[in-house]
């Protein structure tokens, strides 16, 4: 092992945090996993573990407690599914009776997308093992999950809610589990899930490891972390309350009635530019989101909706979809699009700025992953000023103001506080250079993750119902 776990310090204080180190002398093979665990590694193409993988690994082995700060994108799933792969790996048995697979370790995230993208990572990082992985949400039919959980499973990741159902019918039985991970944590709190999450606390055994990860540390989650948590070590690899420094952040002052039009131009402007057209653009609220897809498909762009009236399977359709290039426009709402991994997106495009500033960072989070380069585009109306003014504090910068792409009408920037839109000349086509087309496929920058994917859409991944029934396997 290289000297990188001890650069990490130990806290008894909840909040104290440790910088990023680099992981360029780490390797998988240093933690000391299971040849079957590294097998299935090398065959997702992971070479180099990401800073989160390289700092919080040794100490998830060791049994601490652990709090991390890590940003979508930065592999914080394989950071504590690995660790909990190997120790676990002890209790691994091919026999038939549920008996000997109760549920070691749970991972309770707070969006169904989330649970089912944590399962896929468990799955294929758990293939050679005999143990078995099984995600359970809400919002589909419970007598699959039933069948899944009665035959037993090993790792179990789950949205709060769904799981108490189980939990209530007897079905689910947490008396066994050894490692509690909480995903995502500071969404799950945002989301009301509080009061579920100490129930299902409650019935884990105090003799537990628990690891919790968040995106920000605000009190309310330092408060979850003193309450749940034994001397946790703190792992923190990006600032808090900052984008990647692969995103590219563009502001377009634009009026509400133009902002479709201007998506239109943005993307013919990537075009041009011979970028990717792929784009998740977020819109507040769900009708919005309805509204505006249609509206871009009958502007002759592939768009699809993502929001929370639509169907599991509707839900995964669109992603799917999106996922394989058929949709070109994945026009989302926060709650459905939170936890997204759709690696290397090229471009978000905000439609309206969120009402809460942390959201913002979420959602720009969703391109810049894995290391790429990645734009994010803020369409913002002069009413929404406050919005941006806020952002930009949390983000501690002020973010550039671009004219729009040519033919699009353009509105200068109101000074603070002012809220009147005067409309400005046409932008000039040739300042319009946002993109940077050959900075798409450069790699110099790839600092925030180690370069084994290409940009572009990955394929899609298997649907839910394929994981719901199996992760196994070979
Ligand atoms: P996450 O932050 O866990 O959502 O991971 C973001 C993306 O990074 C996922 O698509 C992972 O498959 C990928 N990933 C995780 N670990 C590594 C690694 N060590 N090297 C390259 N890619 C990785």
């Amino acid at each position: 092992m290289t000297n990188t776990a001890t650069e990490i310090n130990s806290s008894t204080e909840v909040g104290a945090s440790v910088a990023a180190t680099s992981s360029a002398t780490i390797t998988f093979a240093d933690f000391g996993l299971d040849p079957l665990i590294q097998k299935a590694v090398a065959e997702q193409g992971y070479n180099t573990p990401t800073p989160i993988q390289a700092q919080s690994i040794p100490h998830v082995l060791a049994g601490s407690d652990l709090m991390g700060a890590a940003q979508t994108g930065t592999g914080k799933t394989a950071a504590f599914v690995l660790p909990i792969i190997q120790k676990i790996l002890r209790h691994a048995s091919n026999s038939a009776s549920p008996a000997r697979h109760p549920i070691r370790a749970l991972v309770l995230t707070p969006t169904r997308e989330l649970a089912v993208q944590v399962a896929e990572n468990a799955a294929s990082y758990s293939k050679h093992t005999d143990l078995r992985a099984a995600v359970v949400y809400g919002g589909v039919d419970m007598k699959e999950q039933v069948a899944i959980l009665r035959n037993g499973v090993e790792i179990l990741i789950a949205t709060p809610g769904r799981l108490l159902d189980h939990i209530g019918s007897k079905v689910a039985n947490l008396s066994q589990v050894e490692i509690l991970v909480l995903d995502e944590a500071d969404r799950m709190l945002d989301m009301g899930f509080l009061p579920d999450l100490q129930r299902i606390i409650n019935l884990i055994p105090a003799q537990r490891q628990t690891l919790l990860f968040s995106a920000t540390f605000s009190p309310e989650i330092k408060k979850l972390a003193q309450s749940y948590l034994r001397t946790p070590v703190t792992v923190e690899v990006a600032r808090q309350n900052a984008a990647a420094d692969t995103v590219k952040q563009i502001v377009h002052m634009v009026s509400s009635a133009d902002k479709q039009r201007a998506i239109v131009k943005v993307l013919e402007a990537r075009t041009r530019a011979g970028l990717s057209r792929q784009c998740i653009i977020f819109t507040n609220s769900r009708l919005g989101c309805a509204k505006l897809s249609r509206a871009l498909e009958r502007d002759g762009i592939k768009a699809g909706a993502i929001h929370g009236d639509k169907s599991q399977g509707e839900r995964t359709l669109t992603l799917d979809a999106f996922k394989s290039g058929a949709i070109e426009a994945l026009v989302a709402t926060d709650v459905a699009a939170r936890g997204l991994d759709i690696p290397d997106m090229p471009c978000v495009i905000n439609h309206e700025l969120p009402y809460n500033a942390e959201d913002f960072i979420h959602r720009i989070g969703r391109t810049g992953r894995a290391g790429s380069k990645g734009d994010a585009i803020a369409l913002v109306d002069p009413s929404e000023k406050r919005l941006l003014d806020d952002i930009e504090k949390l983000m501690k910068r002020k973010l550039d103001v671009k004219p729009l792409p040519e033919g699009a009408p353009s509105y200068s920037r109101p000074a603070s506080g002012g809220s009147s839109a005067a409309p400005a000349k046409m932008a000039d086509p040739f300042f319009y250079m946002p993109y940077e087309p050959g900075a798409a496929t450069a790699s110099s920058e790839q600092a925030a993750m180690p370069d084994t994917k290409k940009v572009g859409i990955t394929p899609a991944k298997p649907a839910v119902g394929a994981l719901l029934g199996g992760f196994k396997k070979k």
